[in-house]
């Protein structure tokens, strides 16, 4: 049985030489066919580049019709050749005609070849064309031949991207590498964002392909795998670890990563085939990614993702390269694109030239979109595979409110785009002359706007929106974003800079929300089946109350003299309210015994976000001074869906009965015992919904800043009592679990209520 007489060594060796030949690129093809064929005794190679409506094309071939070249094509997904073209993944076939994918081409007379070897030419996770051999005989290709096709496809992927081989298509085709794309993922924080791409982590693409001196390459890759492994050492070792955005979870998978035998064993074999350090690096990623792209277990692929990260480390590393330099020097225009991200990485941005986010990950009520949102980038999340389907300078939009992503838009998409951002411009423009219209319904109801915060570059939004102060400040986002637990001192010194901006507006801070899935990098975390019904929020503060204490005595101290709120997130009985009570009466008068001044008011509320408070409501209105709705947990916890998991997330209606029923009961029972209630959920700043809960009796709404003109132009329209009267009678004749959102739209309609 023929095999590869030289191996990928030589073949690789005589590669270099072809490169270095003075040939037009159609030539220098054509002699690598040549090559490729000799050394692996088979009678046919051909290259197929993708072109960039989707079309493989034949660009080169040794052994079939030369009459074929560059007029042969076929689209990805069809044939064997557009099947790995598709999946990213080589094919080897002792009998190609018995495969149910291939399709017979006449004009390249292949019907009399059997054995196919075919694979992918791969570039930094993108698939730019295909390379393949074919023999007559039915014969097995060995794991090295499959390896020297790899390495030389990595060589030919190279000369695509340069652009070499553009030169040989027709111009409006253009490489796959350009061709505009079309991604859909959730909506994290809206409006409209034309830029560039900037990867927030870059992934290095190789150029430098083949070894000079692979002693000497063997050498730079056990010395970056050394530096890389104590990097990670030091990392772990000292603690430092949200300092670098890392999670302690992945360091231990990079660490146990970083010396698994058989990663090193493959990359060290590539280099010995002849390829750099760097090359081979990519080269045995390649392999992962393809894996990562058919993995469909969660934890694995996220695994396989942080092997991927670890692998660019490693690359960086190798090429000598400065991200932190990099994130310092952004574009303008510039629209992040990234695997995942935390808030502090997102904030470490030069926020005037940011235009919008694009990640892989990420859910809407993830903290990443709430910093998105509060620094109103247009944000899009969970797109498969963004870092891949892009690089760094590629033309991109973002519209954050329908979850659509464009990768080198067409210029016409790229003008109805530009039209849009127009249009929402002069729509912001509205609202902000709202900005200092009362809000009162049009019976008269006056309603209380106020807004979400959490970090202090919310503040300016209060003044920009005309909301009338801080219905829920979110104290988590100053511990999720901090590199180390945040100090008393450094905590009392936020709450009195959010007073100080805030003047004589009312702010309602809420005490820690942590737990669940808002995990402090810094503190142990702990492995619990269900995080979300888990040890989190009020529950850690009765616990533990060290840390609670500490953060009530910063909130009373910052507020000495002025009118306090504090809410308790999460309370699931009147009796837990009740012991946070005594606890802030506890710091109370101990900062009164040491003579430290106090709030000249203090008002302490619940969360409703669990449903066993519904049925103690009496209770904790008579207990509150005031009961703000998280209906983002209540709905959570109401329907048994996880907020995070996109399947099931939106399966329930917040306008269907029952959410619309628990909602009533609140109200109801809180105008009854004089206890205010709010509504500080995401329900809040949606227009229809909004319209819903001023239906159902609430005077006072807490949203985001962009809901608060939206809303405020939907309530200016609102007869409250009438929307109250549709809901009532509604409620009494739906049954099982019906949604009101169709009345309730019709009725908007009908009266001309902007929703
Ligand atoms: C909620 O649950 O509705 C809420 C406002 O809190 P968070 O989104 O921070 O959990
Ligand atoms: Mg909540």
């Amino acid at each position: 049985m023929p095999s590869a007489p030289g191996g990928p060594r030589l073949l690789l060796r005589r590669l270099r030489e072809i490169m270095a030949e003075p040939v037009g690129a159609q030539d220098r093809l054509d002699k690598i066919v040549v090559l490729i064929a000799a050394n692996m005794v088979a009678e046919v190679c051909s290259v197929y580049v993708l072109r960039g409506d989707g079309v493989l094309e034949l660009f080169a071939t040794e052994g079939l019709n030369r009459e074929a070249v560059h007029q042969t094509t076929m689209r990805s997904g069809e044939g064997l050749v557009g099947l790995i073209a598709s999946t990213a993944e080589p094919l080897s076939l002792s009998d190609a005609q018995s495969h149910p994918s291939f399709s017979y081409k006449p004009e390249t007379g292949e019907e009399i070849y059997h054995a196919f070897l075919g694979v992918p030419l791969l570039r930094a996770g993108n698939t730019l064309g295909v390379v393949v051999v074919q023999n007559r005989t039915y014969r097995v290709y060995t794991d090295e031949e499959m390896e020297a096709l790899q390495v030389t496809a990595m060589v030919l992927a190279e000369m695509v991207a340069t652009g070499e081989l553009q030169a040989l298509a027709p111009l409006e085709t253009g490489s796959a590498l350009r061709r505009p794309l079309h991604q859909r993922g959730v909506s994290l924080a809206d409006g409209v964002g034309l830029g560039h791409v900037v990867l927030h982590e870059p992934r290095v693409v190789v150029k430098n392909l083949i070894a000079e001196n692979i002693e000497a390459e063997l050498k730079r890759l056990d010395e970056s795998i050394g530096d890389v492994r104590a990097w990670i050492d030091d990392l772990l070792d000292h603690g430092d670890v949200a300092h670098h955005g890392e999670h302690r979870e992945v360091l231990e998978t990079f660490r146990m990563f970083a010396h698994d035998q058989g990663w090193l064993r493959r990359m060290r074999e590539a280099v010995i085939s002849g390829l750099t350090a760097e090359a081979a690096v990519e080269r045995v990623q390649s392999d992962n990614r393809a894996r990562m792209m058919r993995q469909t277990d969660p934890y694995l692929r996220e695994r396989l993702h942080d092997l991927d990260d670890l692998a660019n480390r490693l690359l960086n590393r190798l090429v000598g390269r400065d991200m932190a330099a990099e994130r310092g020097s952004l574009p303008d225009n510039a629209i992040i694109v990234a695997r995942s991200m935390g808030p502090a990485a997102l904030l470490d941005y030069d926020r005037s030239r940011l235009r919008g986010l694009v990640l892989e990950e990420g859910g809407p009520t993830s903290h990443i979109a709430i910093v998105a949102r509060a620094l109103g980038i247009p944000a899009v999340g969970e797109v498969a595979n963004a870092t891949a389907l892009t690089e760094t300078g590629d033309a991109i939009i973002v519209d954050g409110a329908t979850g659509d992503v464009q990768i080198r838009p067409t210029p016409e998409v790229e003008a109805s785009y530009a039209e849009k951002a127009r249009l929402r411009a002069r729509r912001q423009e509205q609202y902000r002359k709202l900005r200092d219209v009362p809000s009162v319904t049009k019976d008269g109801r006056a309603v209380t706007l106020q807004l979400n915060a959490g970090l202090l570059v919310d503040l300016p939004h209060l003044e920009e929106t005309g909301a009338e102060g801080i219905g829920l400040f979110r104290t988590e986002l100053q511990f999720m974003i901090a590199e180390r637990m945040p100090t008393a001192g450094e905590q009392q010194n936020l709450y009195a800079s959010v007073f100080a901006e805030t003047g004589d507006q009312p702010v309602t801070f809420r005490t820690l929300d942590i737990g669940g899935d808002k995990i402090l990098p810094y503190m142990q975390s702990i492995e619990e089946e269900n995080p979300a019904l888990g040890w989190r929020a009020i529950r850690i503060g009765l616990d533990r109350p060290g840390l609670l204490r500490m953060q009530l005595r910063a909130l009373l101290k910052a507020a000495a003299g002025r009118p306090l709120k504090i809410m308790f997130p999460m309370v699931a009985t009147c009796d837990e309210f009740i012991r946070a009570k005594e606890i802030v009466e506890r710091e109370k008068a101990h900062l009164d015994r040491h003579g430290h001044p106090l709030p000249s008011d203090l008002k302490l509320g619940a969360m409703l976000e669990v449903p066993s408070l519904l049925f103690q409501i009496e209770e904790i209105c008579a207990a509150a001074d005031f009961i703000s709705v998280g209906s983002n947990d209540l709905m959570q916890f109401l329907f048994a869906i996880d907020r995070e998991n996109r399947r099931v997330a939106d399966r329930f209606d917040p306008l269907s009965a029952p959410m619309l029923r628990a909602l009533k009961m609140v109200v109801d029972a809180a105008d009854g015992a004089c206890c205010q209630a709010t509504v500080c959920g995401e329900i809040g700043g949606r227009p229809l919904e909004a319209m819903a809960l001023i239906g159902l009796g609430f005077r006072s709404l807490s949203m985001s800043p962009a809901s608060i003109g939206p809303v405020k132009a939907m309530l200016l329209k609102t007869d409250a009592a009438a929307v109250g009267a549709l809901i009532r009678e509604e409620l009494q004749q739906a049954g099982g679990g019906d949604s009101l959102r169709p009345k309730l739209a019709r009725f908007a309609k009908t009266h001309g209520i902007p929703v």
